[in-house]
């Protein structure tokens, strides 16, 4: 019997996000419930948004979770390397392999031509490439790359019919060739594109399912077609559910903190958390909500995932939590756990010495620092009383911060403060009356120890997560408003570029 094994192929661009464990969690408890391998692989063919820390940040976090993978960047196997960057030249071998059996071509189209093209045939109702290149002669095109001429690979794709996909939770798709675009498999600086590296990896690490998210359905056709061109027997596709916000929207962080240490951050449990995300679309037979991910992969069943949209209830999370706390551990294991996640010298440390400097008696240090340990401080409008701007104007600069620093790659005091000015400067505030409202955001109270460290400190998932709650409290910005602040950041971003 084929040995099942199943990935999660996460790209390193961002915060680890709780989606990517969701559908880690899945793959591993599908992998593990027939005795089969769950492997690790890092997609960072996009090299212009991967970044060495969010890597980092995601194994980290997907280890703290308890999703341990078989094979992986970190720990080897026989199918490595397992980042993508590593593995240009396999790539390119099978591209020119596809070029060669005619299923893919030379694109030498310039962005110039790409960009008129694209107008000529959206106004026709049309979109994707138009074949300009597909039907060159083979000795022009030996001619212009021997002349060093750029170029991209692309795929060539059925002018007609229809691509049926099979998927395990949806059973048969159908989508229209004419709608599948001839796509870059391999871009002109010699990297593949996500569809070749994905479809390359996935056979040559002899992955036999790929449960992913359904945001992936609509790219299936190009992979499917590439199993066909290079005559390999696709893996099992199975789409799972997207999660989602209370109001059924694509969870995103507008709504709803997404990123993993957010949630550590907060305090909540690993195994709460894995709880929680194991029970988005998935029940267990019994229908009991607390379950440790072995019960999960015991009952694994992945036919029972459900499609309906499952919700990301933040409330429903704290509850599970509040279960573990008092149900799982002692007194001593809780005091083990405070220990690990916040009180201790590594994190203490941190902000003792700015402690030290304000206060009289060791009594004073702990209210002084309480809101290092909190999740998001309890505040009301009334909290900024003492802020020098009216209402509006106040959730605008706090609604521009919260954008600067969603964007900041290089979370320090310095681009902390960077950012912040940006922001001043653009509304033609001062820094003395933007500060006042970082602190009640960031502290809950007016005055405290310095609140660039404070932010430095509580790290970015925290510190925005704050800043999107002093909104809230302040009643939001609306939908229009939003709208038009969105213009002017980005006017905002342009002018500092
Ligand atoms: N790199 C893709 C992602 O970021 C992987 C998609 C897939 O699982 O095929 O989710």
């Amino acid at each position: 019997m084929t040995q099942i094994r199943t990935r999660i192929a996460p790209s390193p661009t961002g915060d680890p996000h709780v989606g990517t464990a969701y559908i880690a969690l899945f793959n591993r408890a599908f992998a593990k419930s027939h005795g089969g391998q769950f492997i690790l692989r890092i997609e960072d063919t996009d090299q212009g948004r991967s970044t060495p820390e969010s890597e980092a940040a995601i194994l980290k976090s997907l280890s703290w979770l308890g999703l341990e993978w078989d094979e992986g960047p970190d720990c080897g196997g026989p199918h490595g390397p397992y980042r993508q960057s590593e593995r240009k030249a396999i790539y390119q071998k099978y591209a020119q392999q596809l070029v060669d059996e005619g299923h893919a071509f030379h694109c030498f189209c310039t962005a110039e031509r790409l960009e008129q093209m694209r107008q000529e045939r959206q106004a026709e109702g049309l979109s994707g490439y138009d074949g300009h290149c597909a039907h060159l002669p083979a000795e022009e095109v030996a001619k212009r790359l021997a002349a060093g001429e750029p170029s991209v690979v692309r795929m060539k794709v059925p002018e007609s019919g229809v691509c049926e996909l099979q998927d395990e939770l949806r059973g048969q798709i159908d989508i229209e060739w004419q709608q599948i675009d001839m796509q870059v498999l391999l871009k002109s600086d010699g990297m593949p594109t996500y569809h070749l590296a994905c479809v390359v990896d996935d056979h040559l690490m002899e992955i036999t399912h790929v449960l992913r998210g359904e945001e992936w359905i609509s790219s299936t056709p190009k992979q499917v077609l590439l199993y066909q061109y290079f005559g390999w027997q696709p893996p099992v596709f199975c789409h799972l559910p997207l999660l989602r916000n209370a109001d059924k929207s694509k969870l995103s962080k507008r709504k709803n903190p997404t990123s993993i240490d957010y949630y550590h951050a907060l305090g909540i449990l690993p195994e709460a958390l894995l709880n929680f995300l194991g029970m988005m679309g998935w029940t267990m037979p019994n229908g009991e909500e607390k379950f440790s991910q072995q019960q999960m992969i015991e009952h694994f069943d992945v036919k029972r995932v459900s499609l309906g949209g499952p919700v990301f209830d933040p409330e429903k999370l704290d509850w599970l939590n509040g279960r573990y706390i008092r149900e799982d551990l002692s007194a001593e294991e809780l005091l083990q756990r405070l220990i690990d996640w916040r009180f201790n010298k590594e994190f203490v440390g941190q902000f003792l010495p700015m402690v030290q400097q304000r206060i009289e008696r060791l009594s004073d240090a702990a209210p002084l620092a309480q809101f290092f340990f909190q999740g998001l401080p309890s505040m009301t409008p009334a909290s900024f009383e003492s802020v020098k701007l009216d209402e509006d104007a106040l959730k605008k600069v706090l609604q521009l911060i919260l954008w600067k620093l969603e964007a900041q790659r290089h979370w320090s005091k310095d681009s902390i403060m960077e950012d912040l000015k940006q922001v001043a400067e653009h509304q033609a505030l001062k820094m003395r009356d933007v500060m006042p409202a970082m602190f009640i955001s960031i502290t809950g109270s007016p005055a405290s120890v310095s609140v660039l460290d404070a932010m430095a400190i509580l790290g970015p998932d925290m510190t925005r997560g704050r800043i999107r709650h002093a909104i809230d409290v302040l009643g939001g910005l609306g939908k229009k408003k939003l709208k038009s602040l969105e213009k002017e950041f980005l006017q905002m971003a342009k002018a500092s570029d």
